[in-house]
């Protein structure tokens, strides 16, 4: 073989490799939403209630009024009902009368809730879902009361609860 030839084909091996490396390189940034916590559709239906799973996976609401932490005001933690993840303190809930637990802030360093630009039923929203497990919450609003002026709009079918015995809640 020729020295030309046996560089042609080398230049067409590497070129074959370095294009594969770039295609599988784009196929990962089409998946939706990089999380820490992925399981199948089959899994999270096994994990959740009908109801849970259709708000938390499927983006749905819960009827204003209906949910059972709506009207809830003990003091602990509110957790996302997908992962377990703490998202929520009681000192952050206020009554907002709008038919959805509210909150004004999230725990942590703003990386436990992830905000999505939502275009659906011609609204331009905020869709907030938790930042571990991708599970969608709600939505957030800054037309809130207190001074952060924000409005963390959630289903309670999002959220679990985690009373504490003591005082010793922290924002
Ligand atoms: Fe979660």
């Amino acid at each position: 073989m020729k020295k030309s030839a046996f560089i042609l084909i080398l230049a067409v091996y590497f070129n074959a490799v370095s294009c594969q490396t770039s295609s599988e390189k784009k196929s990962e940034t089409k998946k939706p939403m990089e999380t820490s916590y992925n399981k199948s559709d089959a899994e999270w239906q096994k994990l959740l209630s009908p109801e849970q799973y259709e708000v938390l996976r499927k983006k749905g609401t819960e009827r204003p009024g209906t949910g059972i932490y709506n009207n809830h005001f003990k003091k602990g933690f509110y957790t996302c009902a997908g992962c377990g993840t703490e998202l929520f303190s009681s000192e952050q809930k206020f009554d907002s009368h709008c038919g959805w637990p509210s909150f004004d802030g999230e725990l942590g360093g703003g990386d436990r809730v992830r905000k999505i630009a939502d275009y659906s039923h011609g609204m331009i929203r905020t869709e907030i879902v938790c930042a571990k497990c991708g599970g969608h919450l709600g939505h957030i609003f800054d037309d809130g009361p207190t001074a952060t002026g924000q409005r963390y709009c959630v289903n309670s079918l999002s959220l679990g609860f985690k009373e504490t015995v003591n005082d010793s809640i922290q924002k």
